[in-house]
């Protein structure tokens, strides 16, 4: 009985937040004054358990869902994250299981997440300059690090890596070439993402947005690219470059939305179901986890939950009032 939404798009994929916390302050997602050290983040016993959510995803995965990612916050703050792993990897009917990460802990856990089972790996990197990478991340820790764990991930085994950039006009755009360079090099897979106005506090503006068609005129015009087959319900537009030095992806979530085939749960650190990135409200799910019910109650609360579901928010966004409340995306992941 795998549900479909009220627009017929199946639950494919899941994306699980296991910490509202991060260790980076980026502005377009945590900025310092709205997360400051006030700030009140969930406390522990608020989290779900890994428990929790490997009979959640157990439960999932009889819906439909076949693709996991773990996100936060940073994932990588959760302690023993490995374990977590190692849970998710044994669900059978799950097929893919990756992670998102700003990189700054990969030199530890690369290995052992690996060993657990995980299968990707996404790397955020918005620059490659020491002084703009401390800017950008808001945080004091060197470049170096992010770069030796993408290093460190490479020789754990994880190949390709990917490389997500988020592109903001006068901020990061002078970077397209170098950042290209970087990752053809070092094998990796550079996705460039534009700039979204999630949750209500990172400022957005509709003229910091690059949009992904400048990005890739700007790239073919270096390295001449043709474009990859589509692949079902894909958010990256695959391109190729010619000379056969790997791929690069463009994700055009303001100026070409894809909601028409977005698969995607998220559930935050809490364990709030939301139908969409840009959601204001999300479905309470630990209050039934620890209430005593059944699999099959869960399944079927799910189901309900996912048959309603309408959203198309980036397809909406210029008719929608400016404002509008939005969860954080901290909290629920990217
Ligand atoms: N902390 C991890 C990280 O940074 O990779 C995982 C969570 S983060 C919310 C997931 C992804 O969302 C990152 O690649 C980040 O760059 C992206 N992101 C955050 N705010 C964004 C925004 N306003 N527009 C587009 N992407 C954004
Ligand atoms: Fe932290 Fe990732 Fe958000 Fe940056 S994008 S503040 S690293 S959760
Ligand atoms: Fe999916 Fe919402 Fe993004 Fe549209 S706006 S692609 S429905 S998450």
């Amino acid at each position: 009985m795998e549900p479909r939404d009220a627009r017929s798009r199946p639950l494919r994929t899941l994306r699980v937040s296991v910490t509202d916390r991060c260790n980076f302050r980026c502005p377009y997602c945590m900025p310092r004054e709205a997360f400051g050290p006030d700030h009140p983040f969930l406390p522990r016993s608020a989290l779900l358990t890994f428990e929790e959510l490997a009979r959640l995803t157990r439960i999932f995965a009889t819906l439909g869902v076949r693709k996991l990612r773990l996100t936060g916050g940073e994932p990588l703050l959760r302690q023993d994250l490995p374990d977590l792993v190692r849970m998710l990897a044994a669900i059978p009917d799950l097929e893919d299981l990756a992670l998102t990460t700003n990189g700054a802990l990969l030199a530890a856990l690369a290995q052992p997440l690996l060993r657990a089972g995980l299968q990707r790996l996404t790397v955020s990197l918005d620059t490659l300059r020491p002084d703009r990478f401390q800017r950008l991340g808001g945080t004091t820790l060197p470049l170096t690090q992010i770069l030796g764990g993408l290093d460190a991930a490479r020789d754990a085994g994880f190949a390709p890596i990917k490389l997500n950039c988020v592109v903001q006009r006068g901020v990061n755009d002078d970077e397209l070439l170098d950042l290209a360079a970087f990752a053809r090099e070092g094998g990796h897979v550079l996705r460039f993402i534009e700039f979204m106005d999630v949750g209500t506090t990172n400022g957005w503006r509709r003229d910091a947005v690059v949009s992904a068609e400048e990005i890739r005129r700007c790239l073919d015009r270096h390295w001449p690219l043709e474009p990859l087959a589509p692949t079902e319900n894909a958010v990256a537009h695959g391109w190729r470059y010619r000379d056969g030095k790997g791929e690069v992806g463009l994700i055009a979530s303001v100026t070409a939305p894809f909601c028409g085939g977005c698969d995607r749960a998220r559930l935050s650190a809490e364990g709030r179901l939301y139908t969409c990135l840009f959601a204001a409200e999300g479905l309470d799910l630990r209050g039934f986890l620890r209430g005593g019910h059944s699999d099959s109650d869960l399944a079927a609360l799910l189901a309900a939950r996912w048959r309603l579901r309408d959203d198309s928010y980036s397809e909406q966004r210029a008719a929608t009032a400016p404002g509008r409340t939005r969860i954080e995306m901290s909290r629920i992941g990217g």
